[in-house]
């Protein structure tokens, strides 16, 4: 089996302590081939702030001595790319100022967007309106059709297209992806006809249910690249549902998992 992790988070991120060295020693002992760190660049921020750059020194200087410390890892630089239609232009010149450092960017969308302050879906309480909580949806998937349509320079993976689901629940809607099924075609054979990637994001392997569904409309679109991240936030949740999501994978009929460098797709057998 590949094992890869392809959605981690150290310091560099406002919700990680971790140290990137930690990241990277663990993953070595757990025996990952290559581990990509995909630190968060929102462009607004949680509280909704806009944000108009990412320490790309710090998160060089952290690579090289974890590179130095770890050297039996593939330990490779990734960014996690939130709102990127918010402002395209900012998104498009922070990803250029990382030059041939970035290897591969995962496109997120954490927040509400031109409206509700622009506050990540974290921070709104759903509970009991479930018209709010359809309204989310809704809007998310509009965001996701956009990034999708008019910033495909923006991302390589789609990043947990399931992300509203987890606060939707956490107040009480269990809703699922499965009433917006053509909506979520639509997206997928946009990702697919482009070539770019799918992520299956297992949330510290809590989150796995949602998948061979998913996979099964992505495959159905013409889906070929899919991309395997735990969204670990510190070393103990590393790689958590990895070994599911392969299997999930390999049931959905994919034959290889797909790693990035240099932005380009790269295919591991499974
Ligand atoms: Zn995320
Ligand atoms: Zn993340």
């Amino acid at each position: 089996m590949y094992f890869c992790d392809t959605h981690t988070h150290s310091r560099l991120s406002p919700d990680s302590d971790a140290p990137l060295e930690a990241m990277t020693q663990q993953a070595a002992a757990l025996g990952l081939q290559v581990l990509y760190v995909t630190d968060h660049c929102d462009l607004v921020n949680g509280r909704g702030h806009p944000v108009d750059r990412f320490d790309w020194p710090a998160a060089l200087a952290q690579l090289r001595r974890a590179r130095a410390q770890v050297p039996e890892l593939e330990l490779r630089l990734g960014l996690e790319l939130g709102s990127a239609i918010y402002n395209p232009t900012i998104a498009r010149t922070i990803l250029a100022q990382a030059g041939d450092h970035l290897d591969f960017v995962l496109g997120s969308l954490h927040n509400w967007l031109w409206e509700r302050d622009n506050i990540d879906l974290y921070y709104t309480d759903f509970t009991g309106d479930p018209d709010l909580a359809r309204r989310c949806l809704d809007r998310c998937l509009e965001h996701t059709w956009t990034l999708v349509t008019q910033c495909p320079d923006c991302y390589d993976s789609l990043a947990h297209i399931i992300y509203p689901l987890r606060y939707l629940r956490r107040d009480g809607h269990p809703l699922s992806l499965a009433e917006y099924e053509d909506r979520v075609r639509a997206i997928f054979t946009q990702v697919a006809s482009t070539g770019h990637a799918l992520e299956v994001n297992t949330c510290r392997g809590q989150d796995l249910a949602d998948w061979p569904v998913l996979l099964d409309w992505y495959k159905s679109c013409g889906g070929e690249y899919v991309t395997l991240g735990s969204d670990a936030h510190r070393p103990q949740d590393l790689a958590k549902g990895i070994r599911e999501a392969v299997a999930m994978v390999d049931a959905a009929g994919f034959r290889y998992l797909t790693t990035y460098e240099k932005r380009r797709p790269v295919p591991h057998k499974l």
